[in-house]
Parts: C-alpha cells; sequence; structure tokens
C-alpha cells in the first residue's frame, strides 16, 4: 500500500536527544507532524496532556488494548506507551510525514504493519554523555535516571534493525543529518510520482 506520506520511526536510548531533535525537526518543516502517544507514566514538569502524550490510567490503557485501539504497545522503563491507530494511517493519507518516537520494540511491531516505515535510530557519542544529558535534563529522579542506563544497553543492541543510524554528538550536524533522511525520502520514485503527478503524466512516465 502507498500512501502519500511517509512515516518516520525515531529510536534511542533515554536523553540521547531524540525528543529535542524531532522537536527542531517539526518547527523547521511543517509537513512532519508528531504521533502523540498515550503513556501511563506521570507527565514531567512541563508536560501538556495532548501534546507531549495523552496521560492516562493503566484502566484506560488496557480498555484501549482490549479495544484494538493500538498500532503497537510496549512495557518501557515500567510504564505503558502506546500509539493508537487513528492518529497514523488518516495522517498519512493526508500526505503528511509522520513521526513516531517509540521505543525498539514499537519500532519492530510498526515495520511489520507498515514495512515502508523508515526506521532511525539515534545514538549518543559515549555513555559517559548520556549520563551527563539524563543528568542534566533534570527530570527524573536518580533511581529512574539509572533504570533509564541500564535499558540503554538493551535498546542499543537493537539499533542494528534499523535503517539509519545518527550519532547526536554536535546537536546541529545530528539536525542536518535527520533532515537528510527526511528530504530523501521524498524523493524516492514512488513519492514523487504522487507529489509531482502532473510532470510525470507530461513526460509519460508511468
Ligand atoms: P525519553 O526516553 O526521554 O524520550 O522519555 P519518554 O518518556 O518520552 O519515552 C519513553 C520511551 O517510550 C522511549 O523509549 C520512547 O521511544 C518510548 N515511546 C514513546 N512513545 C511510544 C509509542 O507510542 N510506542 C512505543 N512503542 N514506544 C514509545
Ligand atoms: P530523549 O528524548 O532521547 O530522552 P532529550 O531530547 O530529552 O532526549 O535530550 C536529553 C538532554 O540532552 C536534554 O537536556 C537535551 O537538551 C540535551 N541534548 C540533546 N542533544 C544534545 C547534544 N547534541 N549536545 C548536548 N546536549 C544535548
Ligand atoms: P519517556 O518516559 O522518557 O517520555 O519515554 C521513555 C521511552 O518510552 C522512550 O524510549 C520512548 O521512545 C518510549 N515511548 C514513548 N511513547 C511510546 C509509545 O507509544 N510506544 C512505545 N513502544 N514506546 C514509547
Amino acid at each position: 500500500m502507498e500512501y502519500p506520506g511517509n512515516l518516520f520511526v525515531v529510536a534511542a536510548p533515554s536523553g540521547a536527544g531524540k525528543s529535542s531533535l524531532v522537536k527542531a525537526l517539526m518547527e523547521l518543516d511543517s509537513r512532519v507532524v508528531p504521533s502523540v502517544s498515550h503513556t501511563t507514566r506521570a507527565p514531567r514538569g512541563q508536560e501538556l496532556h495532548g501534546r507531549e502524550y495523552y496521560f492516562v490510567s493503566k484502566e484506560t490503557f488496557d480498555q484501549m488494548v482490549i479495544q484494538g485501539a493500538f498500532l503497537e504497545w510496549a512495557l518501557v522503563h515500567g510504564n505503558r506507551y502506546g500509539t493508537s491507530k487513528m492518529a497514523i494511517e488518516q495522517r498519512i493519507n493526508q500526505g503528511a510525514d509522520v513521526v513516531l518516537e517509540i521505543d525498539f520494540q514499537g519500532a519492530i511491531q510498526v515495520k511489520r504493519i507498515f514495512p515502508n516505515a523508515v526506521l532511525i535510530f539515534i545514538l549518543p557519542p559515549s555513555w559517559e554523555e548520556l549520563r551527563s544529558r539524563l543528568e542534566r535534563r533534570a527530570e527524573d529522579t536518580a533511581e529512574v535516571i539509572e533504570l533509564r542506563l541500564q535499558n540503554a544497553a538493551t535498546e542499543m543492541a537493537h539499533a542494528k534493525e534499523f535503517d539509519f543510524v545518527i550519532i547526536n554528538e554536535l546537536f546541529e550536524r545530528a539536525l542536518f543529518d535527520l533532515k537528510a533522511i527526511v528530504h530523501a525520502q521524498r524523493l524516492k520514485f514512488s513519492a514523487q510520482r504522487i507529489a509531482r503527478g502532473d510532470t510525470f503524466q507530461a513526460l509519460n512516465i508511468l
């Protein structure tokens, strides 16, 4: 099935800079829109219901699982996170490029359902830098930071299942790399045939 929009799936160990990079990309490019996940974790300082996440109770989440509302869901760092189906298909059908910031378990589930999804893995430049970013972000307790660092090794072991890897050392360089991946995807034959249908027709290209 071909859609006019693309599906980008971005995963990374917590603290690698995934949310900052995706946010910067969306500020530069209005065709890129987020998929807002549901989660059972509590909101952090500045987070808003419906913007970063839909914050729901375990009961509501379980109910949505039973109803088949999720494209994928997973248990991450002790909380449940899921992508609702509604958010995705409708928007890629309308030509948007939808970005999912999800963990590796979710990424692999999405690739099975949408084989054309582009999987991007963000790596930190080192363990030391990963720890220092989690500490600098100052949004999680020391205990939660330790859990996230422990889980980082498992997450990073799955980088090889992704299509692209970006090392987020210099932020601007990593952002350039992310933009390049999005841009290249839009130049694929199948995408150009939809986006530039008139030109293709005039040139008799099928
Ligand atoms: P972060 O690690 O600092 O970005 O913290 P978050 O609490 O925002 O995300 C926690 C984890 O849940 C990350 O590994 C995300 O990639 C993952 N995640 C977020 N949304 C989804 C989702 O809809 N589906 C899946 N499978 N994972 C998600
Ligand atoms: P994630 O979403 O992967 O958990 P964040 O985007 O929240 O990560 O980034 C973690 C912290 O690291 C934030 O405080 C962010 O400002 C910082 N950060 C992100 N990218 C870089 C970078 N290239 N250099 C230095 N700090 C960064
Ligand atoms: P955080 O609690 O720091 O916001 O997110 C922790 C992890 O959960 C991140 O790795 C994030 O990518 C992942 N995550 C967030 N939303 C979802 C989701 O809907 N599905 C899955 N599978 N993982 C998610």
